[in-house]
């Protein structure tokens, strides 16, 4: 299992898989290949780098995050073409990140890890089509947006034109002539009205719950600006760092109310912004009844524009059933459609499911995680020896940027790498410990707007109880920079093999 890269006797024998090659595994890969753990592979169940901007492809889609803070800190692009950028330009500067860290060749394609079982030693992984893999430390970059989640709607399979995920993009189908059908109003489906209104026969948007949408224009950046920020890099740095504090204030500051004008400006914004649909009964309609950033706060330049679109409808009778020819709502009506587009996101509890990971004793993961995620420090589960996640449970994310939370993430969990390496040893937290943390930030999640603004969402578990980091940014980043404590770990000595 060498993997190709600079390896030298006096580094690390330790053997790493590193599932994913998105954003979280290719910075894995470059942390760990930075502190002298050559000897890696990263497994990715696609054909190319780029997680969920691999995967996703519809018209549209863009970063509602200003990309020269939704980059690494430590690879600053002077390319980016806008404000917010296309997600093919995310999607190549994650290729070309994995490239100029030389971690790209380490990449094993078209592979899907099936089961990891831990022997008291090492893990072994099962692959699809019958393969297995060895390594030491196991380390699960796989997101949290990668598995659709198709509705739970009768008649879904009826619909007889053209019908796909907005995460499985059918690009052979022609629109521009199309009666086109979108179900549900997020920041996928947002980006995609924005776009396609005006574009296709007409678009009909089924909306179960209305979005606070922020309003934020996305100009180009000029060829003289980005000559600048190539001749110049520190510019990068300050951009990187003005719109991190923007974003961290949005965050922080408007969404989680610890900046009460933060939280005025944002409140105004989405106010003014839905101002702007002149019609009162498409605003009434438009008008969510929850507190803005209960949901995922919308960004985008111009979709209320587009949705005030004369080829655009917004149909908020709730849906009844699909049919042949279309979707009927409750009232009877069929809207008839040619393609039928499920814009209705992802399993945002899967994590690393559908793979399944047997540990110490025999534990596995369907079990501990049977009632929802479980998670220490959002990186390490219980009776799961050297296995790390990164963007794990009760990970800062939603409004807030995940390249940044990856980046505090990866520098721990290389700290817990080194322990390892250094003290022969597996590790993993204790169960108290977990369950201790677990119920400090699920108190804490209760008391934010997420549960109690008045909304369902899927930043909810099934208790409501949202599956985020409760507190801010600042406190994450201080969890994250603070030395492990070892006492809150089960540090199992590991003999017969050398890992210094
Ligand atoms: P989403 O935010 O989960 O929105 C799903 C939509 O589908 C909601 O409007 C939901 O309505 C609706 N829906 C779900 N089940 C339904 C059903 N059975 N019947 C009718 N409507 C149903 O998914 P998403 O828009 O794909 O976004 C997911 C996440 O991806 C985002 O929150 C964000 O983190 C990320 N994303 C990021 C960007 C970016 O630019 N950074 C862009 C796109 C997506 P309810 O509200 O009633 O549940």
């Amino acid at each position: 299992m060498n993997s190709k890269q600079n390896s030298s006797a006096t580094e690390s024998p330790l053997r790493f898989v590193i599932i994913g090659a998105g954003m979280g595994g290719i910075l894995t890969a470059i942390k760990l290949k930075e502190a002298g753990f050559n000897n890696f592979v990263i497994v990715e169940k696609g054909d190319s780098v780029g997680g969920t901007w691999r995967e996703n492809s519809y018209p549209g889609l863009h970063c509602d995050f200003p990309s020269h803070f939704y980059s690494y800190s430590f690879f600053h692009n002077p390319n980016w073409s806008r404000r917010f950028s296309p997600g093919a330009e995310i999607r190549d500067y994650l290729e070309s990140a994995a490239r100029h860290f030389g971690v790209h060749e380490a990449i094993q394609f078209n592979i899907k890890v099936t089961e990891g079982r831990w022997d008291g030693a090492a893990w072994t992984l099962e692959l699809e089509g019958g393969r297995s893999l060895q390594c030491d430390v196991l380390l699960a970059a796989t997101g949290y947006l990668h598995v659709p989640n198709f509705p739970d709607i009768d008649g879904l399979d009826d619909f007889e034109g053209p019908k796909f995920h907005t995460a499985q993009w059918d690009h052979s189908v022609a629109l521009e002539d199309k009666r086109i059908g979108i179900i549900g109003t997020g920041s996928t489906s947002t980006q995609l009205v924005a776009e396609l209104a005006g574009k296709v026969r007409n678009l009909t948007v089924f909306q179960r719950t209305p979005q606070w949408v922020v309003q934020q224009d996305n100009p180009a950046y000029s060829e003289a600006e980005k000559r600048a920020f190539a001749e110049d890099p520190s510019l990068l740095v300050k951009m990187y760092e003005e719109q991190k504090a923007e974003m961290v204030a949005l965050a922080d500051g408007a969404i989680l109310g610890g900046n009460a004008d933060a939280r005025a400006y944002l409140v105004a914004n989405v106010h003014e912004n839905l101002a702007r649909v002149k019609d009162p009964e498409l605003r009434r309609k438009l008008t969510p009844d929850y507190e803005p950033g209960c949901k995922r706060i919308v960004i985008s330049p111009r979709f209320y524009e587009a949705i005030q679109d004369p080829g655009c409808e917004l149909v908020t009778e709730p849906i009844d059933r699909i049919e042949a020819g279309g979707v009927k709502t409750v009232d009877g009506t069929l809207h008839e459609l040619d393609v039928l587009v499920i814009a209705t996101g992802y399993d945002t509890q899967a994590f690393f499911r559908p793979l399944n990971l047997i540990g110490e004793d025999g534990r596995r993961t369907d079990e501990i995680w049977q009632k929802r995620p479980v998670a220490f420090r959002t990186m390490t589960i219980p009776h799961m020896p050297n296995f790390f996640m990164v963007e794990g449970p009760f990970s800062p994310i939603g409004n807030v940027c995940a390249f940044l939370t990856a980046e505090l993430q990866v520098a721990h969990i290389i700290k817990l790498i080194e322990v390892v390496a250094e003290q022969h040893v597996a590790i993993a937290p204790r169960e108290d410990k977990t369950a201790e943390l677990l119920e400090t930030y699920r108190d804490a999640a209760r008391t934010t707007i997420w549960a109690t603004g008045g909304c369902v969402s899927w930043y909810q578990d099934d208790e409501g109880v949202p599956t985020l980091y409760p507190f801010s940014n600042q406190t994450f980043e201080a969890e994250m920079t603070t030395d492990p404590d070892l006492t809150e770990y089960v540090l199992t000595p590991l003999s017969g093999r050398d890992m210094s």
